[in-house]
C-alpha cells in the first residue's frame, strides 16, 4: 500500500509526476472542501507537502495524527509551526542550498536595475523617446558599502556577488561570524547609518517581523537603498512606502511583500522602484532542484533513512 501524503500546493509538472507515483496524494488546493477532504484522509495521511508560502499551522498538524514529516518547498519555513510540529515529534524538512545562487541573483539584479534604473531605460527605448532626448545619469554602484541583514547561505553568495563590482560590505545579524573578513554589526540602526544599501537576507517569522522599521529607514538616508529578497515581515512595510513616497530613501527593489500577491498601491507609481513577484528561487532549473530535494527527503523518510535536510 502506497504511502498517503496530504498535499497543500502544486509543484513543478516533473516533480508532481514521481510523487503521483509514488504515492497516494491528497491535493488540498484542488479540493471543494478542504475540512472534508482532511477529515476523510487524516486518519491515513503519514506525510505532508507544503512550500515556504502555503507552510502548516497548528490546526493542520494537529488534525493529522499519524504525520510523521513535513516536506517543504522553499528554504524559509516561517509559516511552519515548528513549536507544534516538535510536540508531535514530526519530522521537518526544507530545501537550502539548491536555490541560494537564483536568490543572490536576483538581489544583485533588483540593485542594479532601481540604481542604473533598467525599467525606465527599456521603457524609454521602446517609447521612441531615444532619437529625442538623453537618457538621465543613474546611479554607480561601485564603492558603495552594502549592509547585509542576515548574512546565511544567501547572504554570503550575495556578498560574494556584490565584491567584485566594488562594494564594501558589512553585515547585521544575531552572531559575528569570525571566518569572514567583514565588519559585524550588533545594532542594525547602526549599521543603516553606515551604509548606501541595506540588503535584507534573514529569515521571516516572528524574531525578525518588522526588525526593518522607520528608525532603521531614517538611519539609512535619502541616498540609501533597500533591497528585500527575504520576507515582506522583516520590513514594517508602511514605513517602506512611506519613504520611497516622500523621497527619503533613494530606491528600492523588492521581491516579497507583507501581503503577497498583493502589492500596496503606492508603490506601483513610484519611479524608484523595481518590484519582482517573489520570483527569487524561480528559474526551471532551481525549482526542479528544490523538488527533487522535497521528493529525496520523503523517500529517506519512508524507506527508514535519516533525510537529508533536516529542520527540526
Ligand atoms: P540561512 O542560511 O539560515 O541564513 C539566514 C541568516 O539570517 C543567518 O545568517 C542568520 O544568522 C540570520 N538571522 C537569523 N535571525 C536574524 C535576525 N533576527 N536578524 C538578522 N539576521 C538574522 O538562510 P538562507 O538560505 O540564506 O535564506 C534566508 C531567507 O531568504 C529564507 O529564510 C527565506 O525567507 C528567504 N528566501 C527568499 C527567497 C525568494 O524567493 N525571495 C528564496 C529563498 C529564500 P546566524 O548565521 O547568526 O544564525
Amino acid at each position: 500500500m502506497a504511502v498517503e501524503i496530504l498535499q497543500t500546493t502544486p509543484l513543478p509538472p516533473v516533480i508532481e509526476e514521481i510523487l503521483q507515483r509514488d504515492y497516494t496524494v491528497h491535493r488540498l488546493w484542488q479540493a471543494s472542501d478542504r475540512n472534508a477532504l482532511i477529515r476523510e484522509a487524516s486518519g491515513r495521511v503519514r506525510g505532508l507537502v507544503t512550500s515556504g508560502s502555503v507552510g502548516a499551522d497548528r490546526a493542520l498538524i494537529e488534525a493529522l495524527p499519524r504525520l510523521e514529516i513535513i516536506s517543504s518547498f522553499g528554504v524559509g519555513y516561517d509559516p511552519i509551526d515548528i513549536a507544534c510540529a516538535k510536540e508531535r515529534k514530526v519530522i521537518v524538512t526544507n530545501t537550502p542550498d539548491v536555490l541560494t545562487d537564483d536568490v543572490a541573483d536576483i538581489a544583485m539584479v533588483l540593485l542594479l536595475s532601481v540604481m542604473r534604473r533598467i525599467p525606465q531605460g527599456d521603457q524609454f527605448v521602446r517609447q521612441g523617446q531615444w532619437p529625442k532626448a538623453k537618457f538621465p545619469l543613474t546611479e554607480k554602484l561601485g564603492g558603495k558599502v552594502m549592509g547585509i541583514v542576515g548574512l546565511g547561505r544567501i547572504g554570503q553568495a550575495i556578498a560574494r556577488r556584490a565584491e567584485p563590482f566594488g562594494v564594501e560590505i558589512c553585515y547585521f545579524g544575531p552572531r559575528r561570524k569570525n571566518d569572514l573578513p567583514y565588519r559585524y554589526y550588533d545594532n542594525l540602526t547602526a549599521m543603516a547609518k553606515d551604509v548606501d544599501i541595506l540588503m535584507i537576507a534573514c529569515p521571516g517569522g516572528r524574531e525578525t517581523e518588522g526588525i526593518v522599521n522607520a528608525e532603521v529607514i531614517a538611519a539609512l538616508g535619502d541616498k540609501g537603498y533597500v533591497v528585500n529578497i527575504a520576507r515582506g515581515s522583516v520590513v514594517e512595510e508602511p514605513a517602506l512606502v512611506k519613504a520611497l513616497v516622500e523621497g527619503k530613501i533613494a530606491g528600492a527593489g523588492l521581491d516579497v511583500f507583507a501581503d503577497e500577491p498583493h502589492v500596496p498601491e503606492a508603490l506601483l507609481s513610484l519611479e524608484n522602484v523595481v518590484l519582482t513577484p517573489h520570483v527569487g528561487s524561480g528559474t526551471h532549473q532551481t525549482r526542479r532542484a528544490m523538488g527533487e530535494l522535497v521528493l529525496q527527503n520523503l523517500a529517506a523518510h519512508f524507506g527508514g533513512r535519516p533525510v537529508l535536510t533536516r529542520v527540526v
